[in-house]
């Protein structure tokens, strides 16, 4: 199944697609339960509501606009990422193949729709791309091993974790950086795991067309069974959160020459077997004052 989220006058609502083809069935009219008209609360009961999802896919969809698509995940209870999980990715920036795993958090109001305006920061001149894909957690998961990992998916979904490079190095832990609002385009549609095997699965980022990052989910260093047991080592996984596995090689500030994300650029990653998400970058709104917090200012060159 694949499930998206519209914009709607009263708020978000979950679709899935219509297995006739022809659009998208509202998950809450169709099932007559109308807490599923948030993805989280369905993620709360993965277990019992797939066969009613299942049912409902089988109704006559509507048609929507790309541009009527939400966030694929709306409000992620948290958005915990691995940094560096690409051997090409770690040979670019410089820091050796790590042998521990790289993890920082996102928040949820960093999230952003899959074909809406990417907003460059008013405070970021280094702003970058990094083309992932996303897993969706649909089952609690506490010191889980990784032969049983997978049972805590729900689905798989892309994701461009957008990245305000200055803010990133500025200081040693990842969290301004990576933590701009609506910085992280994510979509089109989650997924579901029973219908995709993620362990090898090609990853494009295109920037006004240009291959920028081209790899296999299979090159990861820490495939995602081994990402699910590792982050269960220290908290629950929950329903509602969400796991960008990292970026391949090829992100804009390692280039020669860098290339940073402007007003006007075409940002486009897809995944096999999921799909694409397109953002054009626009500025955000320029402050009327200086802010006192300028990285650059304080020497980061990266
Ligand atoms: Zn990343």
């Amino acid at each position: 199944m694949r499930l998206a989220t519209v914009v709607s006058p009263d708020g978000p609502r979950l679709v899935v697609a219509s297995t006739s083809g022809t659009g998208y069935v509202d998950v809450a009219a169709a099932t007559g339960i109308e807490r599923y008209r948030d993805l989280n609360a369905l993620l709360i009961e993965w277990d019992e509501a797939q066969s009613a999802l299942y049912e409902a896919a089988a109704g006559h969809g509507k048609v929507v606009e790309p541009a009527d698509l939400a966030p694929a995940v709306p409000a992620p209870r948290r958005v915990l990422c691995l940094g560096v999980n690409y051997a090409a990715h770690a040979i670019e920036r410089g820091s050796g193949v790590p042998s521990w795993p790289e993890c920082f958090v996102r928040g949820p109001d960093s999230v952003a729709a899959p074909y809406g305006e990417l907003r460059r920061p008013a405070l970021s001149e280094r702003f970058d791309f990094e083309g992932e894909l996303g897993v969706v957690i649909g089952r609690s998961a506490r010191l889980v091993r990784r032969e049983h990992a997978l049972e805590a998916v729900a689905g798989y979904v892309v994701l461009n974790d957008g990245s305000a490079r200055e803010w990133q190095r500025v200081a040693t832990q990842w969290t301004p950086g990576k933590n701009f609002d609506a910085t992280m385009p994510i979509g089109p549609e989650i997924v579901t795991a029973d219908e995709l095997d993620a362990s090898d699965l090609e990853l494009t980022t295109l920037v006004n067309g240009e291959v920028m990052q081209h790899a296999r989910t299979s090159q990861m260093i820490v495939d995602i069974p081994t990402t699910i047991e590792y982050l269960s080592s220290f908290t629950t996984l929950r329903p509602g959160d969400v796991i960008a596995t990292g970026t391949p090689g090829g992100v804009g500030r390692d280039r020669t020459p860098p290339v940073f994300l402007k007003a006007g650029d075409l940002v486009e990653v897809s995944i096999e077997g999921i799909g694409t998400i397109a953002n054009r970058v626009v500025d955000e709104r320029p402050l009327d004052e200086p802010w006192p917090w300028q990285p650059l200012a304080q020497g980061s060159a990266s």
